[in-house]
């Protein structure tokens, strides 16, 4: 379970609809006092963009066709963790075929190595 905060247009369909299941599965843990220590020490999620992140997944659900049925509201004043989507970009590109193809379409810098310094 994690959120990734890439483009959404950068995910595959399978990404897509997991990472906005999760944002659910966060939303309800957290509602629930679960503990998600391990989550943020891990940099899988961030607790203040849940919701955020929910509805730009949503929007992109909507945007590409698929059903969309799930609404959340979700407010917290806990502001935890920290997702780097950089290097999240580097590992769905390197773990996903499907999304390799879309971040090089849509976000073709992300996987760059940097320049070695001269
Ligand atoms: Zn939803
Ligand atoms: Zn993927």
């Amino acid at each position: 379970m994690r959120m990734w905060n890439v483009p959404p247009k950068c995910l595959c369909r399978k990404h897509l609809i997991a990472e906005h299941c999760e944002c659910h599965m966060y939303a309800g843990a957290i509602r629930k006092k679960r503990s998600i220590r391990g989550h943020i020490e891990k940099g899988q999620v961030e607790t203040h963009n849940i919701q955020r992140r929910h509805d730009e997944l949503a929007k992109e659900m909507l945007r590409r066709g698929y059903n969309h049925n799930s609404p959340l509201n979700f407010q917290t004043k806990r502001r935890e963790g920290k997702v780097d989507s950089k290097a999240n970009l580097i590992e769905l590109s390197r773990r996903c075929k499907e999304c390799r193809k879309r971040i090089a379409k849509h976000c073709p810098k992300a996987t760059l190595k940097k320049k070695p310094q001269a």
